[in-house]
């Protein structure tokens, strides 16, 4: 039987993992839980620990808590047009469940992954001790950087509570612009937010001053829209992401494109292609591991089929095995989630 928790406050959960800690009893952390997690007694829910602590338009700076959603917090921004440059597809997610999963925007091109939009954090580590990292200033940071660890740790080491996030202007156009060829875009285009090639053509995002978005329009091809229009995301049964160095980006599509997907969004000079399957297997996704195994992974974020996840345990497994007797010494939280970790 699994029963669901849902704290009003950091201290409060803190509370509830230190007993779940002494009893050794599993506990599984949920955001708005778009993600399939492994069985556990206990799912601690942030759906109550929401909201804005604090925002600091002046200073580009917005505290929130962790089950705050994507949507919530863009609401919040778009009033003095800032932006976290937080996952454009992705409103009903939580900040918590972004960052825990390290789920970065198409927009990383121009602004950098996730991992630099947090600041500063606070957390309650598995033995529930409640502690922050970073700090408030956008150049801030001395020592270890607790909220770049905790950014992609898949909530084995704690849980976030409460982040403080980096904004950004919004510039004033913006536009979608169909390309002929995606790789020569990104090569000679200044700054695009994201050159995306997809299975129905290839689109480059840009923004800036009117005359700049004006003049990349008419230098690169047809604008779709004065707008940004991400394309749909992959909602297939099967999702997968395919992660190689960019430079590697074009052989990893031709393993995709091989593996005849329904759906495929290739990010150009970041070198992610997200794929779906309407009919996928164990078959089809190790040769699709095969194909990249010398240049990235391929990592199963969604499916109803009994897969192998990650595929390998990463050569980090050392460090992150000392990680996790540092913050989860009872090995309490979102037990067998990650490769190589109890
Ligand atoms: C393996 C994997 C990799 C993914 N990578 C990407 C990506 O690179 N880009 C992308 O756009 N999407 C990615 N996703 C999809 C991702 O699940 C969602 O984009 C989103 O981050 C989930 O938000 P959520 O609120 O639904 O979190 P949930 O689905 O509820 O939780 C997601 C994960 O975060 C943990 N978690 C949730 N809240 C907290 C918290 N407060 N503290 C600590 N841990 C917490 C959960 O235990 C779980 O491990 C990935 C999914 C998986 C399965």
């Amino acid at each position: 039987m699994t029963t669901v928790l849902a704290p009003a406050s950091l201290e409060e959960a803190a509370d509830l993992l230190r007993g779940a800690a002494e009893d050794g009893t599993p506990v599984a952390l949920r955001g708005s839980g778009s993600q399939d997690m492994p069985a556990a007694p206990i799912v601690l829910s942030t759906g109550v620990l929401a909201g804005v602590v604090e925002y600091k338009p002046d200073d580009l700076t917005l505290v929130v808590r962790a089950g705050t959603t994507l949507e919530e917090i863009d609401h919040v921004l778009a009033v003095r047009h800032l932006s976290a440059v937080l996952p454009e597809d992705a409103p009903s997610r939580t900040i918590g469940g972004v960052m825990a999963t390290g789920a970065s925007p198409y927009r990383r091109l121009r602004y950098g992954p996730t991992r630099e939009r947090v600041i500063e954090v606070r957390m309650s580590t598995g033995y529930g001790e409640v502690i922050r990292g970073g700090g408030r200033l956008v150049k801030n940071v001395t020592g270890y950087d607790i909220p770049r660890l905790m950014t992609g740790s898949h909530g084995v080491l704690g849980l976030i509570g409460e982040v403080c996030l980096k904004l950004w202007p919004r510039p004033p156009a913006g536009a979608t612009i169909a390309v002929e060829d995606p790789e020569e875009a990104f090569q000679q285009m200044y700054q695009p937010l994201a050159v995306l090639e997809t299975e129905s053509g290839s689109l480059a995002f840009v923004e800036g001053v009117h005359e700049a978005v004006d003049a990349a329009c008419a230098a690169f091809g047809d604008a779709v829209s004065n707008a940004l229009e991400w394309p749909s995301p992959i909602s297939n049964e099967h999702h997968v992401s395919v992660r190689v160095r960019p430079s590697a980006l074009g052989d990893a599509l031709s393993a995709v494109r091989e593996s005849v997907p329904e759906r495929f969004i290739a990010q150009h000079g970041v070198g992610r292609i997200d794929v779906g399957y309407d009919e996928f297997d164990a078959d089809r996704l190790a040769a699709l591991r095969e194909a990249v195994r010398d240049v990235g992974v391929v990592v199963v974020e969604r499916t109803t089929l009994d897969l192998d996840r990650w595929g390998i345990v990463p050569d980090t497994i050392a460090v992150q095995r000392d990680l996790k007797q540092l913050f989860d010494p009872s090995g309490i939280l979102n037990p067998g989630h990650l490769p190589g970790l109890a």
